[in-house]
């Protein structure tokens, strides 16, 4: 190709934002003049690589939007270490039909069992389905909650978390709330019934939602509401963390 006409092109695709087609534009023209292609299919190619460009950068902007606390994935969880929980039924939730059906997600049990490993990796899992995620500690997102009610722009953060396809809620029970807090987290979990999908992490089981709530009438509606279409993970047991941390002992102990 003539430098000016390269130059030219190159340009051009700037002025429409292809910068991945910019990027590649010699190497894949040096390519195809090599291999004898033709321009079908070097265009075929320049696009290719424009598309998975855009993907990529899609997925890390929804991965910044959740704003997960760690990375975390399945492949990196030890399920023998947690054995009542059905391995097949997890990776069957990885696969986000749950939330185009807009249902929830729930797991409850001892800290150090995986539970905020599990939201994670759900949560990236929808990530890289093209869903759009937003994870938050319940005292974050009640801390957050109340901040834009007191600035006047609780809409505004209501309407970005209504925009999420999945809501992920870690921690609820370890704080308890103020009352104006907890109606505050009900009015975001209530909006989402049947709209958009919620996962929600637990060391308390329903019975002491009401300890978060305060009201065993606000509890029961929330609980009504969220457990209706649900796939509870119940994960008991002795803290994975813990374990490791006595097994690195013995095994320096009789090292
Ligand atoms: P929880 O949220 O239930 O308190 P975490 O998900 O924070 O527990 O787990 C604590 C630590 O132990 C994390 O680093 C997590 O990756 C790890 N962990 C917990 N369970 C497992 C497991 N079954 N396999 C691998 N790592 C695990
Ligand atoms: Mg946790």
């Amino acid at each position: 190709m003539i430098d000016a006409v390269r130059e030219l092109l190159k340009a051009h695709l700037k002025q429409l934002r292809l910068p991945a087609m910019v990027q590649e534009l010699e190497a894949l023209s040096r390519e195809a003049a090599a291999t004898d292609q033709d321009y079908e299919h070097l265009l075929l190619r320049l696009t290719e690589v424009e598309l998975a460009a855009r993907a990529s950068n899609a997925l890390q902007s929804r991965i910044k939007l959740a704003d997960f606390p760690v990375s975390k994935d399945f492949d990196t969880y030890d399920f023998t270490a947690m054995p009542s929980l059905s391995k097949p039924r997890l990776l069957e939730l990885a696969r986000c039909e749950w939330i185009d059906n807009k249902n929830n997600c729930c797991f409850i049990g001892s800290p150090g069992t995986g539970k905020t490993h599990l939201a994670v990796s759900l949560g990236s899992a929808a990530c890289r389905s093209g869903y759009r995620v937003r994870f938050f500690t319940a005292a974050t997102l009640v801390g957050q909650l109340e901040k834009a009610q007191k600035q006047y722009t609780l809409d505004r953060f209501l309407g970005q978390l209504d925009k999420a396809d999945l809501l992920i809620c870690d921690e609820l029970g370890y704080l308890s709330f103020s009352r104006g807090g907890a109606e505050l987290l009900f009015q975001v979990f209530s909006d989402r019934y049947e709209r958009s999908s919620l996962l929600i992490t637990s060391n308390l089981s329903f019975g002491d939602w009401g300890q978060v709530f305060q009201g065993e009438r606000m509890t029961a509606a929330l609980l009504d509401r969220f457990t209706h279409r649900c796939e509870i993970f119940e994960m008991n047991g002795e803290s994975y963390r813990f374990r490791e941390s006595m097994k690195a002992k013995k095994g320096r102990k009789s090292g």
